[in-house]
């Protein structure tokens, strides 16, 4: 990816755990790689199609002076978030922050943090087989759309389908959305596990009827096994509501474990 570069913008500020570095303030280098696709901005040699580093650096200099924090671990993240909340086009964002000036009485060239954070790709299939199933499913997009860390940016058609697992209940909906996110992966289920909760959802018996399931699909090309989260999920391939949804929004779309597209593992499983 394409990366514009800003490094070491000296910032005077108040961040520190002691009272002196809250009141007196200190010297802070700010490093900023910005990954961004700068093709058309080069091509028809217009800013508009690109990142403002003039701005991006006076947002750096005005979030530092504006803020007071203990730690320039918070200074970092905040400022990360920040920036990839409000920054057209900005894809991911490695930032360090130095503190030439650490009060550690030693002497030392400078410390500092430095992350990396950035939006993901990331698929949640949605399903409701008791009450007013539509509603619970509309009220969990909109509450997915309106968190400020979620871009929904497609969501599959609703269809009906038989229950599965061999309990007696009724038919359910089913669909896919496919979001964009900064939040990490059990940040995202933690979201998604409070919607399922606020859709008064029961876990009384497994595989039975429920008012919203979210299940998180993929998450970029995140494979990760653990007692809370495995992803990809483990039954993708084996179902029918799962595939033809993402069939539909995202066909090309490869499962990082198996190479196979949504839209041949939908034909294998037929
Ligand atoms: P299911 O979706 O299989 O019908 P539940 O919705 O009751 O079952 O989920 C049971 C558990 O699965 C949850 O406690 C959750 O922590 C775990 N889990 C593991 N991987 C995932 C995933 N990719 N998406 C959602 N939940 C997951
Ligand atoms: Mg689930």
């Amino acid at each position: 990816m394409d990366k514009i570069k800003i490094i070491d913008l000296e910032v005077f500020a108040k961040h520190g755990v002691y009272e002196e570095e809250q009141v007196l303030g200190q010297k802070f280098l700010v490093s900023a790689i910005l990954y961004t696709d700068t093709r058309m901005a080069g091509k028809y040699d217009d800013l508009e199609q690109s990142i403002n580093y003039g701005s991006i650096a006076a947002c750096i200099t005005a979030f530092l002076q504006e803020h007071t924090f203990q730690l320039i671990e918070t200074v970092t993240e905040r400022l990360a978030e920040y920036l990839l909340l409000q920054t057209k086009g900005l894809k991911k964002i490695q930032l360090e922050i130095k503190k030439p000036w650490a009060p550690v009485g030693l002497p030392l060239k400078t410390v500092s943090v430095e992350i990396e954070r950035g939006w993901q790709e990331a698929y949640i299939a949605f399903g409701s087989n008791m009450g007013n199933k539509m509603g619970y499913i509309q009220q969990a997009i909109k509450a997915l759309k309106e968190n400020k860390s979620i871009r929904v940016e497609r969501v599959s058609s609703i269809i009906e389908t038989e229950p599965y697992g061999g309990v007696e209940q009724d038919v359910f909906l089913n669909g896919c959305m496919k979001i964009c996110t900064i939040l990490p992966p059990l940040e995202l289920l933690d979201v998604m596990q409070q919607l399922e909760q606020e859709a008064h959802r029961e876990r009384i018996v497994h595989w039975g009827p429920r008012t919203l399931d979210l299940d998180l699909l993929f998450y970029g090309n995140e494979v990760m096994d653990s007692e809370r989260l495995n992803l990809p999920h483990p039954e993708i391939e084996k179902r029918t509501f799962v595939l033809e949804p993402m069939s539909e929004i995202a066909p090309y779309y490869r499962h990082p474990v198996t190479g196979y597209t949504m839209k041949e593992l939908l034909e294998r499983l037929n």
